[in-house]
């Protein structure tokens, strides 16, 4: 019973990698095989968590024929779709590595960047990818460019794209940290206001060759403007104080 949660849950690892899933099945099979291809040469003990978001299209199905192949991966499964915020809770609510990897299932991100990011969590709690070269469509690329511009106004930011969900965080990043739905877009601001270290590096990025994209104009632009004036009210009232002296 190698993935009961029982028998998982208890061993800690070195690096889990938590994947959102919802209908990226004809995606799972290649992206299996390039985690395996990036992490296995790097010797360490790891878990890949698929957690599946409610998926139609069979993907779940396909991840438990994949474990019997792979070890290394378990599935969390949602009875309905739930968002990408919660899938990314679900799965660090389980994850038993002291690095926590974020990905997309798509292979927009390529697990071979995986490395690069784990050598930088060496020096910082928190590694953000960077996809200096976007390969979406143009309206894509140029909303995800107004996004950032006024994400980083409003919040007072300097991560150059905080939509890349290619990010190493240290497991203690997320101790404090309550998550409501759309807060994945933020995680580099939430950790930074619980004082830890935030860096970024350049990742690659492809364009998505099967399924489709889950966001458009309305539910990525304008409730992530929301959300952003939620952060920004955070920010703003966030408690801070000195203690000088106490009995
Ligand atoms: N995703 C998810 N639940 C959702 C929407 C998206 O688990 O409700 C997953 C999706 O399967 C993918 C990742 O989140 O692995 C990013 O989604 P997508 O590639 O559609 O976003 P885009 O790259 O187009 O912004
Ligand atoms: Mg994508």
């Amino acid at each position: 019973m190698i993935n009961s949660p029982e028998s998982t849950e208890s061993k800690a690892l070195e690096i889990s990698i938590v994947i959102p899933i919802y209908n990226e099945r004809e995606n799972l099979t290649l992206l299996d095989e390039k985690i395996t291809q990036s992490i296995k040469p790097l010797k360490k003990e790891y878990e890949v968590i698929l957690v599946d978001d409610g998926s139609v299209d069979g993907s779940a199905d396909l991840i438990r024929k994949l474990k019997n192949g792979n070890p290394h991966l378990r599935l969390i499964r949602f009875g309905r779709n739930h968002g990408q915020t919660a899938a990314f809770a679900a799965g660090f609510s389980k994850a038993r590595g002291n690095i926590i990897v974020t990905m997309d299932a798509d292979l927009q991100n390529d697990p071979a960047d995986i490395p690069l990011l784990l050598e930088k969590i060496n020096e910082y709690d928190v590694v953000c990818g960077w996809r200096h070269k976007r390969n979406d469509p143009w309206i894509k690329k140029l909303s995800s460019k107004i996004a950032n511009a006024v994400r980083n106004a409003l919040s007072e930011e300097c991560i150059a794209d905080t939509g890349c969900s290619l990010k190493a965080f240290r497991r203690t990043c997320f101790k404090n940290i309550k998550l409501y739905n759309g807060m994945h877009r933020f995680f580099p601001t939430l950790m930074k206001m619980e004082g830890f270290s935030v860096t970024q590096v350049k990742v690659g990025h492809y364009p998505r060759m099967h399924g489709y994209s889950k966001y458009n104009i309305r539910n990525r632009l304008f409730a992530s403007f929301k959300d952003l004036l939620a952060i920004r009210w955070m920010k703003k009232r966030q408690i801070n104080y000195d203690i000088i002296e106490e009995d």
